[in-house]
């Protein structure tokens, strides 16, 4: 559920054959960064859910990006085991010890942002690739490798459908938290009728319009714990 006190980290990775980040690159991103989390929490508070979002971009100042130290496969579309791989070389890159699970959490505490154990946390990697960001949600069972919410969020530069950076990372982070794809050819044979009247909906088209003039339709509110199933 996307409510209360959340915690995101998001790390801008530098990874083989993207060409790196720099300081003048990272700025547009955190400002698309902090007004997706800033419109996730007016969209929250209007079906009458607390949110509150702190975040951090890692690799703090004066380092500009992580490396990878492997090339992303960006045709994989799976959680596991490509992308936990690559993904666990960058905590293990960040961090000094401990199993994957405490280097999460260390993560979170070089980043100023120490987990209490009522609040979420997900974790965004950013790599500078032209192609589509995608979202792994953890689900209870899963093997702790993947113990933490985690997406790719992809970024050129704000071209082509990049251009609404934030809008992206607001349906990205709507489906870790439970929301599914409304498009067509994306959609799940269950919300396939319904989600034709949804279009103007972020899990949508997010790469269509600026971040305020997309809504969040009642289907999706519930899926991420704004809504009862009563009030449907
Ligand atoms: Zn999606």
């Amino acid at each position: 559920m996307l409510v209360g006190s959340q915690k995101l980290l998001f790390v801008l990775v530098d990874d083989d054959g993207a060409t790196p980040w720099t300081h003048e690159l990272r700025k547009p991103v955190e400002e698309k960064i902090d007004s997706s989390l800033r419109w996730l929490e007016k969209r929250a508070n209007g079906f009458d859910k607390p949110l509150r979002i702190a975040h951090r971009c890692l690799p703090l100042s004066p380092n500009v990006a992580s490396n990878a130290g492997c090339r992303i496969n960006e045709n994989d579309y799976t959680a596991g085991p490509h992308h936990a791989t690559w993904q666990n070389s960058i905590a293990s890159s960040l961090t000094t010890h401990g199993s994957l699970a405490e280097r999460w959490d260390e993560l979170f505490e070089l980043a100023d942002l120490p987990l209490k154990d009522d609040e979420g946390s997900a974790i965004l990697l950013c790599v500078r690739r032209h192609t589509c960001s995608v979202a792994f949600r953890y689900c209870n069972g899963q093997n702790p490798e993947f113990e933490k919410e985690r997406a790719i969020i992809y970024d050129m530069g704000g071209v082509g459908g990049q251009a609404y950076l934030d809008s992206l990372i607001a349906h990205e982070i709507l489906h870790l938290y439970g929301a599914e794809d409304l498009a067509p050819g994306k959609v799940h044979e269950s919300l396939k009728i319904i989600a034709q009247k949804l279009t103007d909906d972020i899990m949508h088209t997010p790469t269509q319009k600026p971040i305020n003039e997309y809504d969040i339709s009642e289907v999706t509110a519930y899926l991420v714990g704004w809504l009862e199933k009563k009030h449907l």
